[in-house]
């Protein structure tokens, strides 16, 4: 029998259904109706032809319903929108949106690929229009021919996610003052604060204007109708030619919910782990459904091309009776913000306290190549275990080189299962120009397994207790220009010969620049019989943890 295979939405998650669906039968009849007028187009490459990086908008089509057609003889219907779904009779109800008529297809499985809108929460002034959302072609379009019609000197970024500061580089590099408002107090929520701070000081580091933690609470345009004023609820007032609406996602679930399709709690399309709805014959995937966050096991929206890709696959590979379980979503991610590189794995501090799970942090500062050979830059990692087997919960990293490579061996080690503690004994690829011998995702491992032997106790730059003798063992130039208030300064090298400068009766904090001597000293104070707790990334992650 044919198998008649309809797929709304063609891009990432409906793409590759589509085309895995072919690899797996020649004989399927597999037909895509797509909203919009592109296919299989890179929503990701937007924000950089925005800004000229990706100079030809040709680029951004992958595939054409022509390619898709010719090479994988699929169905494409672009500017068709599915506007009704009959599960009980297996029929759609689409409508040509250019003739504007509507017609019914059958289907023997339907799947949802229907992504995600821009979030535009209900602020006075939101539709204007002088605000721009960065989701598809079309949007980039509209902004190109606004900065063709007017040169825009100042441009408001509404929301510092991924796509809000992708798009304060590229504004940045076409020459635009940017001012960005954020309602929570950092950005990208993805990461903890400490390490969040380090982007807030390369965004300022580029004359970029930060309001944290302040939301919108209208926008005003102008008389003349070519500026307008943000008004935050702090009472703030930014002038801008421009706006870009970058609020985060929301799935876009109307059609399933018509049809009686579940939904989760929060929002998106329900789907077991074969990604099969509610309903028998009708699948979903990608940004619309809701995935089960591979740390925490909690439901979760998580909305990133990879694992939209892997679930078209899936979703085709159960249709044809290849069992594929999809287990869940980790949330790797990487960003470029000007110099530096963001990349996150797994869990955050915030995601396990809020699902209940204990965990411990190692903070460290290596050099991302042999510090010998020239520029190395240092990479800002941290590492989230499980202080009861040593689980890795997750890991995040900022710097100029070398990140995402740190990031995705981290993330390859979760999902593999291993502990923090073998994280030592992974053979990494090794010359200067490259790495270390000790690779800092080796030494990351080598903390988290002192800290679980019991060898070393390590605080975090925010749990320091109140009463605690601070110990800053750097040298005086290093102190010089920054330490812990109240701390007392003995060099590592003196620590010997100055114990009965150490309280025995009180708990220790010690604390270098990056963490290495401090933990050296703090072996020394235990060898000793004093009580004396590492600081986790030392003076470097304290000062950026408090700098806000
Ligand atoms: P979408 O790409 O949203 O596609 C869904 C399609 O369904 C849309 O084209 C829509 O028109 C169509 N549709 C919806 N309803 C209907 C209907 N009723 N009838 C017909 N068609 C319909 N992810 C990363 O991992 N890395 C990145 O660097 C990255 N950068 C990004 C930058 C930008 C600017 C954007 C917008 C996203 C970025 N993402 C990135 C996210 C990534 O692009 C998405 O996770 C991915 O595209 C999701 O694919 P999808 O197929 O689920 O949904």
């Amino acid at each position: 029998m044919l198998k008649r295979i309809v797929i709304v939405g063609g891009v990432a998650a409906g793409a590759n259904a589509a085309v895995r669906a072919r690899r797996l039968s020649e004989s399927a009849s597999i037909t895509i109706f797509e909203r919009g007028p592109f296919v299989s187009f890179a929503n990701c490459g937007l924000p950089y032809y925005v800004g000229g990086e990706i100079e030809d908008r040709n680029k951004l089509t992958v595939q054409t319903p022509a390619s898709l057609t010719e090479r994988f003889g699929l169905t494409v219907h672009v500017l068709h929108e599915v506007i009704k779904v009959f599960p009980d009779l297996k029929e759609i109800e689409v409508r040509d949106l250019v003739k504007g008529e509507t017609h019914r297809v059958q289907y023997d499985e339907l799947i949802l690929a229907t992504g995600a809108a821009p979030l535009k929460p209900s602020i006075p002034g939101i539709d204007s229009p002088l605000l721009f959302t960065v989701r598809d072609i079309p949007d980039v379009d509209r902004i190109k021919e606004s900065m063709a019609a007017k040169k825009w000197k100042r441009v408001v970024v509404l929301g510092g996610g991924y796509i809000g500061l992708e798009m304060i580089e590229q504004l940045h590099r076409i020459g635009a003052e940017v001012t960005l408002i954020q309602s929570l107090p950092q950005v990208m929520q993805q990461i903890d604060p400490e390490l969040a701070a380090l982007i807030h000081d390369e965004l300022r580091a580029h004359g970029v204007k930060l309001i944290l933690g302040d939301a919108v609470e209208s926008i005003e345009k102008h008389e003349n109708g070519c500026a307008l004023t943000v008004v935050t609820k702090s009472g703030a007032r930014e002038e801008s030619d421009v706006g870009i609406i970058a609020l985060g996602v929301r799935p876009e679930t109307t059609l399933a919910a018509n049809a009686g399709i579940r939904l989760g709690d929060r929002g998106g399309i329900k789907v077991d782990d074969q990604l099969r709805t509610s309903h028998p014959n009708i699948w979903a995937a990608g940004d619309c459904i809701e995935v089960q966050d591979w740390i925490t096991r909690a439901w979760s929206l998580i909305a990133l091309a990879g694992p939209a890709n892997r679930q078209g696959r899936t979703v085709a590979n159960n249709i044809f009776g290849k069992e594929d379980r999809y287990d869940g979503t980790l949330g790797t991610a990487v960003i470029r913000v000007f110099r530096l590189t963001v990349a996150c794995t797994g869990a955050n501090e915030r995601s396990l306290t809020r699902a209940g799970i204990r965990y411990q942090a190692v903070h460290l500062h290596p050099n991302s190549h042999a510090g010998y050979y020239p520029g190395a830059k240092p990479i800002a990692l941290k590492v989230l275990f499980s202080p009861d087997n040593g689980k890795l919960l997750g890991a995040q990293a900022v710097g100029e080189d070398g990140v995402e490579r740190r990031i995705d061996i981290i993330a390859t080690a979760i999902k593999g299962g291993l502990t923090a503690p073998d994280l030592v004994d992974l053979e990494l690829c090794y010359a200067p120009p490259y790495g270390s011998a000790k690779d800092p995702v080796n030494v990351a491992g080598m903390i988290a397994e002192n800290m679980l032997s019991g060898d070393v106790s390590s605080l975090t730059w925010n749990t320091i207790p109140k009463d605690a003798f601070l110990l800053d063992v750097r040298d005086g130039t290093e102190v010089a220009k920054g330490k812990i208030p109240s701390s007392v300064n003995i060099p590592l090298n003196e620590v010997r010969d100055r114990l009965n400068e150490i309280p025995k009766d009180r708990e220790i904090v010690a604390y270098c620049q990056s963490g290495q001597r401090s933990y050296y000293a703090c072996r020394i104070l235990t060898l000793n019989g004093f009580r004396c707790h590492n600081l986790s990334g030392a003076y470097k992650t304290w000062a950026a943890g408090t700098a806000e």
